[in-house]
Parts: structure tokens; C-alpha cells; sequence
């Protein structure tokens, strides 16, 4: 009954083509997008900014290590060890490349964008902060880039300050100065908030950081795989990023570190394959990058990461930023014209594929368990943004998020489902 009223039907979704980008097509290399949800509606996956699905040249890739090349790296001398080693090795100059890095010995492999936070926080952190220093963040902040610094700050009596966001959602940046102070040792920001969608100035806040001599550390985890970071143009001193927002498997994470600051930091994780010799009165750690790669690590991960960058060169990251602009204008008129509706963050200009928003009345996880009913997938709750929702008064807030795999087809079945979810409300 319900089904016949909201007009969708589970028939397939069609895209909308821009030059250089066929969705489409492209969503025929994704084995999950023509999952039946329920048994009965082709999934609408619009939970993106939580993780990415993967395409079948990034399954095969890892089923074909499982079965032809698996051995651990950087320690047999046997011929399937130099396979694998040389396919990891071959992945780290493929990210190298995807982000511009200057030598592949400053990429680092991490198991996500938290931990390599927590490899800096705890590494550089330790042995650079003293009580009283300043590391700087911003109200838009998700927890894996607040936690691991008022851990520092328990540990150092480091002082945390907050760079305060404007009712838009955009970084205030007026009074920037006045928080880039003597004490200031560290900003730690996020090009792209995984709520607000806001793409913000990291180009000139690492300028006016560096300028007074404070380092950058840069969360990419929300704009690697959407606009793409260019580490050497920004000056970044650390970027972090995770696998599985960009194609990729989980597991597998990247730290890049300006290749000074690496080799003066000391190792954070200790054991096998970091070491150069091992006494028992002590160690001496290995040459970067393995200093801070101990234990075996996500050698198949890494290897399906090299696979998915492939991926994303292909499909070229100005066309999926451009399509995604215009996901991103149609889910705003489609959200607007359901009405009751409060979309947070600013306009589709400066954001992403990220559209989060709150209806009046109607609670957030209500709203994702409704639309999950049509098999339309969407986060619900805070998002590891306390904080930042704590500045804009609300608990909760409903997040669609979307990628190049997506269609304007989709995005208004989204807006159909909402008017349902309004009416079911009205009818209570
Ligand atoms: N930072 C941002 C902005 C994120 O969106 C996320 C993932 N939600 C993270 C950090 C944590 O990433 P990971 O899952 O790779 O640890």
C-alpha cells in the first residue's frame, strides 16, 4: 500500500552522463550496487562518506594475492616473498605518486586515518610538546582528530584550543591570527568535514600556520578520493587518509611526513621488521619508512589500495568532483522542496558530496530506518562529531552521502522517501 503511494519502484536506476564520466558503467564494475535490499529494492547506497564501496578490479586484485603471490614481506628470500614484497613496494609508489609526495620513503603505511593520527599524537606529540604548548583544532573536527590530542594533552599539559566555524559551517577565519599564537605548535585540521561537506582554505591555513612557524597536520580521510590532496603544492607536514573511503579495502591507511619531520621523530609501534639490529641493551630502528611499520602489515590491503588509485585515475578526480557537484545541487533542491527540512553546512559550491540535515519533528534515526524501508542506505546520528554538533544545538543529524557511482535517480528517491517519511509522521 505504502510502496504504490511513494511512487518508487524497484525498477534499475539510470544515470545521468558528464563528459568523461559514465556512472552508469561505472557502477557495472561494483558487484554491491545491484544488491536487493529486502529482498525487493536495489540498494541506493548513499553512506559514502562512512566507506566507499569497492569495484571488482579491487576484489580481484587481493583474491588473486590470496591465491597466486601471498607471502610476507620484507623478509624471505624466497621467491613468492619477492612478489609480494615487490607489489607493496609497487603500492607505496602509487600512493607516493597519487598525492604528489616527493619520495615514496614518506609514505607510510597505517591501518586508517585514527591511527595515523595516533602515530603522530604519540610519536611527534611526546617528544615535541611541553606543558603549556598549543595545538590547534577546529569546531568541525571528527573525534579521530580531537581524542588522540586531549590524550596528548593529558599526557603533556598541552592545551588544546578550538578554531571556532560560522553558522554556515564554514571555518571562521577572521581571527585566525589570534589563534596562531607563540604557544602554537601544531593545527590539526580536516580539508573536508564528513558532516558539513565544507571544503576549507587548508592551502592558506597551512600558509598562515607556517608562517609563524606552526605545523600542519592535515585530515584527508573526507577529500583524497574526492578532490585529491596535492602534498608537495599545500607544504603539508602530515596528511592522513584511509583505504576504504577511496576505493579500497579496510585496514590499510597512509600517514604522509615531510621526510625531516619522520626522521626525527621516533618509531611509535615497536617490534619485528622497524628494527635495523636489536641488542639486549637496546635497538636502533630501521631507515624510513619500516621504522614505523612494525609486525607484518596489511600487505594484501596495501596492495588493493595501489589497485584502487589505479581506479581513480582512471575515472580522473576533476570529473568525479565535478558530477558529484551535481549530485550535491539536486539533493539540496530535491531536500528543499520536501519542506521541514534544515540542510546543514553551506552551499553545494563549496562542499562535497556530503548533505546532512535534520527534519522538523522527526528524529534522525527515524528518518535512516524509514529509508533504509526502500533500501535507500544513509548514516544517522552524530558521526563522531560531537563537538561540532554540540555548536550547532542538535544531537543528531541524517547524512546522505554521495559518489561517482551514484545518480540523479537515485538522489530523487531519496527526496520521494522523505516526503514519505514526512506524511507517516503527519498521519501519527
Ligand atoms: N576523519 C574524518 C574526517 C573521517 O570522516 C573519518 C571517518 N569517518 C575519520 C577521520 C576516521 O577514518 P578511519 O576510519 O580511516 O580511521
Amino acid at each position: 500500500m505504502m510502496d504504490k503511494a511513494l511512487k518508487i519502484t524497484p525498477e534499475a536506476t539510470t544515470g545521468k552522463k558528464i563528459p568523461g564520466l559514465d556512472p552508469l558503467g561505472l557502477r557495472a564494475d561494483f558487484p554491491i550496487l545491484s544488491t536487493l535490499v529486502h529482498e525487493k529494492w536495489p540498494l541506493v547506497y548513499l553512506d559514502n562518506a562512512a566507506t566507499t564501496q569497492r569495484p571488482r578490479q579491487v576484489i580481484d586484485s587481493m583474491v588473486d594475492v590470496y591465491e597466486t603471490k601471498n607471502a610476507n614481506v620484507h623478509r624471505g628470500i624466497h621467491w613468492l616473498s619477492e612478489q609480494s614484497t615487490n607489489l607493496y613496494e609497487e603500492a607505496r609508489n602509487k600512493v607516493s605518486k597519487f598525492i604528489n609526495a616527493a619520495d615514496s620513503r614518506e609514505i607510510i603505511f597505517t591501518r586508517g586515518t585514527t591511527e595515523g593520527i595516533n602515530l603522530v599524537a604519540r610519536s611527534w606529540g611526546d617528544a615535541n610538546i611541553r606543558a603549556g604548548d598549543e595545538i590547534l583544532l577546529t569546531e568541525m573536527e571528527h573525534h579521530a582528530n580531537i581524542v588522540p590530542w586531549q590524550q596528548l594533552a593529558e599526557r603533556t599539559g598541552a592545551i588544546i584550543r578550538w578554531l571556532p566555524i560560522t553558522d554556515e559551517g564554514h571555518l571562521a577565519l577572521d581571527n585566525l591570527e589570534s589563534y596562531l599564537g607563540p604557544r602554537t605548535r601544531l593545527l590539526a585540521v580536516t580539508e573536508i568535514s564528513n558532516v558539513l561537506g565544507t571544503i576549507n582554505p587548508v592551502a592558506e591555513l597551512i600558509e598562515r600556520a607556517h608562517a609563524q612557524g606552526i605545523l600542519v597536520l592535515l585530515d584527508a580521510a573526507q577529500s583524497v578520493a574526492h578532490r585529491g590532496v596535492d602534498v608537495r603544492q599545500l607544504g603539508a607536514d602530515f596528511v592522513v587518509f584511509g583505504g576504504h573511503k577511496m576505493l579500497g579495502p579496510t585496514g590499510i591507511g597512509v600517514l604522509y611526513g615531510r621526510s625531516k619531520l619522520l626522521k626525527a621523530m621516533p618509531p611509535f609501534i615497536g617490534g619485528g621488521g622497524m628494527i635495523r639490529r636489536v641488542r639486549k641493551d637496546g635497538f636502533e630502528p630501521a631507515d624510513l619508512p619500516l621504522k614505523f611499520e612494525a609486525g607484518t602489515p596489511p600487505i594484501v590491503e596495501a596492495i588493493g589500495l595501489g589497485v584502487a588509485i589505479d581506479y581513480l585515475d582512471r575515472v580522473g578526480l576533476p570529473a568525479i568532483h565535478q558530477y558529484e557537484q551535481m549530485l550535491t545541487t539536486r539533493a539540496h533542491e530535491v531536500l528543499q522542496a520536501v519542506g521541514d527540512v534544515r540542510i546543514i553546512g553551506p552551499s553545494p559550491r563549496d562542499k562535497i558530496g556530503i548533505v546532512s540535515f535534520v527534519m522538523r519533528g522527526i528524529h534522525a534515526h527515524d528518518i535512516a530506518q524509514i529509508l533504509d524501508r526502500y533500501g535507500i542506505a544513509v548514516r544517522a546520528g552524530h558521526h563522531c562529531t560531537m563537538p561540532l554538533h554540540k555548536r550547532l544545538g542538535l544531537t543528531a543529524t541524517t547524512r546522505a552521502s554521495f559518489y561517482f557511482y551514484n545518480t540523479l535517480d537515485e538522489i530523487d528517491k531519496l527526496g520521494t522517501a522523505l516526503e514519505e517519511t514526512k506524511k507517516i509522521f503527519r498521519r501519527r
